[in-house]
């Protein structure tokens, strides 16, 4: 089978002909109809080298991923060759309380898990290829009728991501309250359609680009504004002085998380999604009072579940771009060169 596997840190993924894999026991092989590219691959490719994740190439790439279950491991019981799912991402020991309450990405004993802190596409071969090794029947997820793999595959990390950032949020997102998404790319696009769908919420989309300030209109955000050193001012205007009460910064760089602080309201959130490796300084009198600052990493299986079902009934629609295998690179290239709209989608 076709496989797109980055041979090692700071190298160009390669598209390379590997053996078809088989299921042991417990496990699954699925039919893969859609991988999400994800921003964070680039990382992978560009920026990252030995010492900075607890694992190495070479793997496949890809870890958003949708299909058909293709084959079934010994004891694997419930699910059905031929049946359409999603695959849910982080891959932990399945053992420890954070992983029995599906929050594997917090898994506690990564030593457990098939790979410490990763999954599919992190560290294991992912979904970039024709067919991918799920190591355990629990991270598959039927999807409800009506939702295909490729609307399905980006859910499941560029809808998970940023509905886990969004649900802790949820008790100050009131009719009366504002929030607001930072960067509206793969995971903001769809942050801004999840705040319509589950909140009461006037949503604020902020981003640098004009096309990207369209999308989130095309998505239902109330206003969208272009990014520059007026942002938090007229945020904190449009909200009678108040300031956002929630802020998912999908970037996380110095400047977003600055822009962040700057246009909060007390007893705010603000939500740091994006792996910009941006730093903030956090004191008494440098943040609005009670202002909770998080990071959030992933999302867990239940929640993927509640995306899924936002994706089936049609209220989150992620705006996918979809490439050949044969040309993920291109897709990659348009990711970083910032004239992708929306997620890109490999459909091998
Ligand atoms: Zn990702
Ligand atoms: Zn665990």
């Amino acid at each position: 089978m076709r496989a797109l596997r980055l041979p090692g840190w700071k190298s160009e993924p390669e598209l390379v002909e590997v053996a078809e894999p088989t299921p042991g026991p417990g496990q699954v092989v699925v039919k893969i109809g859609a991988a999400g590219a994800c921003h964070s691959d680039l990382h992978l490719m560009h920026d990252f080298e030995a010492g900075a994740v607890p694992w190495n190439p070479p793997f496949t790439l890809g870890h958003e991923n949708a299909g058909w279950v293709h084959a079934l491991g010994d004891g694997v019981t419930g699910l059905e060759v031929g049946q359409p799912v999603a695959v849910y991402g982080p891959w932990g020991c399945g053992t420890c309380a954070r992983c029995r309450v599906g929050v594997d990405p917090y898994c506690e004993n990564p030593a457990g898990a098939p790979v410490p802190g990763g999954g599919g596409g992190l560290g294991l071969d992912g979904g970039m290829a024709d067919y991918l090794l799920v190591p355990d029947a629990r991270h598959i997820v039927p999807l409800p009728a009506g939702l295909d793999p490729v609307q399905a595959a980006p859910l499941t990390d560029a809808g998970l991501t940023p509905y886990h950032a969004i649900r802790r949020s949820w008790p100050k997102l009131g009719p009366t309250s504002t929030a607001v998404v930072i960067g509206v790319g793969g995971l903001g696009h769809v942050g801004v359609q999840i705040l319509k769908a589950t909140t009461a919420a006037r949503v604020i989309a902020v981003d640098t680009r004009e096309e990207a300030l369209r999308l989130a209109e095309e998505c239902g955000a109330d206003l969208a504004l272009r990014s520059g050193a007026e942002t938090a001012q007229e945020i904190r205007k449009v909200t009678g002085g108040r300031g956002a009460d929630v802020i998912v910064d999908c970037v996380g760089a110095d400047a977003t998380l600055a822009l962040g602080v700057a246009a909060a309201r007390t007893v705010g959130d603000l939500t740091i999604v994006g792996i910009g490796g941006g730093t903030l300084p956090v004191g008494f009198f440098s943040v609005p009072y009670e202002v909770s600052i998080q990071t959030t990493y992933w999302g867990s299986r239940p929640e993927l579940i509640e995306v899924l079902e936002l994706g089936a009934r049609g209220m989150i629609h992620p705006k996918a771009t979809t490439f050949a295998l044969e040309d993920a690179m291109t897709a990659y290239r348009k990711m970083a060169d910032g004239t992708l709209e929306g997620r890109a989608v490999v459909v091998p």
